[in-house]
């Protein structure tokens, strides 16, 4: 890889991707995070739908963090893994306003010690709450890492988030984000990408 080809590959996925947005719901840090949490193995679309439901009963830390927790699992049930789910949030409510005072922080460092909330979520929240240089990086992003050859085949995410965002100017890192993300979500999937026409094949290493 290098400076040019990437360029080159993001300028495609622009061609391609006609609106890098994140597809979660949300109105504010608050709720951005918890959805990011909820994410983890299902859909965004899922997540939307149970999480309208989720934030008129519980529409701030205070409130979640005093959330009967059967309640919570029964609301996030259909996004599976609805117990550890539903104590992570619980619990990152109830640390937020035990050891932040009711605000969310803004560093990934202290982010990352909010329960629940790993190195990928706490990038989700940086870039997308605070507007910060991030590079998420998720099984989609970790796969066209390997396809565009950011990095190389058994390299792990942390790998492919320093060569993402050694390759890739700061200022675009949020956006690249999005253009990978949506990218390998709808078209170059894990199982049968559609790679026929596929303007960047060029530059895959499939
Ligand atoms: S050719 Fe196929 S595997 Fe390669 S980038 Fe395109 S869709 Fe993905």
């Amino acid at each position: 890889m290098n400076k040019e080809k990437s360029n080159e590959i993001l300028a495609l996925l622009r061609d391609i991707i006609k609106n890098p947005k994140p597809e979660l719901d949300f109105k504010n840090n608050y709720e951005l995070i918890v959805a990011v949490i909820l994410s983890a193995q299902t859909t965004d679309k899922k997540v939307n739908i149970v999480t309208k439901e989720l934030f008129l009963k519980y529409p701030d830390y205070k409130e979640l963090m005093n959330a009967d927790i059967d309640d919570v699992i029964n609301i996030i049930k259909p996004l599976g893994l609805a117990n550890n789910k539903a104590k992570s949030i619980i619990n990152m409510a109830s640390s937020v306003i035990k050891d932040y005072g009711g605000i969310l922080p803004n560093t990934l460092e202290e982010l990352v010690k909010l329960p629940g909330v790993g190195r990928k979520t706490a990038s989700v929240v940086l870039a997308l709450g605070f507007n910060i240089p991030a590079m998420p990086v998720d099984t989609h992003l970790h796969r066209m890492a390997i396809r565009f050859g950011y990095i190389k085949d058994g390299e792990d995410v942390l790998k492919a988030e320093e060569a993402y965002k050694k390759y890739i100017p700061e200022e675009e890192w949020i956006d690249a984000h999005h253009l990978f993300l949506l990218f390998g979500r709808y078209h170059c999937k894990a199982q049968n990408p559609e790679c026929d026409g596929c303007k960047l094949s060029k530059y895959c290493k499939i």
